[in-house]
């Protein structure tokens, strides 16, 4: 629990600090694709890798815990609230470095980012149209579409832990489905990365936009309030299909519904609780295992909730 001397202690000591926004007692839900969460106690939004770093530092100095969130698409916060947290959203640089390397900072959202990237006749990230995220947010889940991730294109990241700011090499990352080992064991901070990408001709590349973003309208239900893909897609059979097949499509706890388009997709159909949520995901994941024999994982991060 965060008490109000600590929030004091901890503002007297970053209030002065360069490129951070210092702020209290802030409406999360706002700040989610999913429409749900209480309020945050502390909210810190740096400006530049140095300012995120100082605030980490001060925080773990304090021992005090911390969430970082990007554009909050995929994550569900609890009704009660979180003691802290670091938004990303205001570190967006993007530098050319070469004619085919891009270094981005983490705030940057993909749809700003791809149609940049576009008008430079560059290739590489287009298949991840559509996905409301940040470029540190699709780093930390390793996002991906169409047989496509982000860790494919990743040269390096700047990644805050522990030991201090530095470069990591793709390899270090340890990407793999919906994960990137290293910042999870090391509860890393992605600050930035450097894309590789391949000189492409725009025209082609929009074309091919196109004819994701159709298919993802037909598929997904993007009008709706939601986090995307609730649970990780097991090795033999993608959830939706499990859900659907439990005949769960449609079905609801308060506002929290499983979607009719997609059934692994949960909506918010208007007051939607994070406690909903949570009793909707148990359900359907007990069902499914209970007609199927396959556990459903979260892709989605709790984050003040258990999933
Ligand atoms: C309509 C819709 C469609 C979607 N489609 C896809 C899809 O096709 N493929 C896919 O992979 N995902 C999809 N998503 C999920 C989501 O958009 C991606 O996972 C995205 O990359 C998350 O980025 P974010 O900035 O919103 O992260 P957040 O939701 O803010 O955070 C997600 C997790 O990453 C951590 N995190 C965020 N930023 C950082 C950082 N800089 N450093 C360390 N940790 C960080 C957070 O602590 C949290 O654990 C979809 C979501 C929606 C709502």
């Amino acid at each position: 629990m965060l008490h109000q001397g600590l929030v004091d202690a901890l503002k007297r000591e970053l209030i002065g600090v360069p490129h951070l926004d210092f702020l209290v007692d802030v409406a999360l839900r706002g700040r989610t694709t999913f429409k749900i969460g209480g309020r945050a106690k502390v909210f810190l939004v740096p400006k530049t890798p140095e300012a995120l770093k100082a605030a980490l530092s001060s925080l773990s100095s304090h021992g005090i815990g911390y969430h970082i969130i990007g554009a909050g698409s995929n994550v569900l916060i609890g009704d009660q609230g979180l003691d802290c947290v670091v938004d990303i959203g205001g570190l967006n640089w993007v530098k050319e470095l070469d004619g085919s390397t891009i270094e981005v900072g983490a705030g940057v959202r993909l749809k700003r980012l791809i149609p940049l990237l576009i008008k430079k006749g560059l290739s590489g990230i287009e298949d991840l149209s559509g996905i409301p995220g940040t470029l540190g947010g699709a780093v930390a889940m390793n996002a991906g579409a169409n047989g496509v991730c982000m860790g494919d294109v990743v040269k390096e990241v700047l990644i805050i832990d522990q030991s201090g700011i530095r470069w990591m090499s793709r390899e270090e990352m340890g990407f793999g489905y919906r994960t990137a080992g290293a910042i999870e064991r090391q509860h890393a901070v992605v600050a930035g990365a450097r894309l590789k990408l391949r000189k492409s001709n725009p025209k082609r590349i929009q074309q091919r936009i196109k004819a994701i973003m159709r298919r993802r309208y037909k598929r997904q239900p993007l009008g709706g309030k939601s986090a995307g893909c609730i649970f990780k897609n097991p090795a033999e059979i993608p959830a939706g299909v499990l859900i659907e097949a439990s005949g769960l499509k449609g079905y609801h706890v308060g506002d929290a519904y499983v979607s009719r388009r997609h059934a692994n997709f949960i909506l918010n159909r208007k007051d939607a609780r994070a406690k909903d949520v949570v009793e909707l995901v148990w359900r359907v994941r007990e069902k499914v295992f209970k007609d199927h024999g396959i556990w459903l994982e979260p892709e989605i991060k709790g984050l003040g909730v258990r999933l």
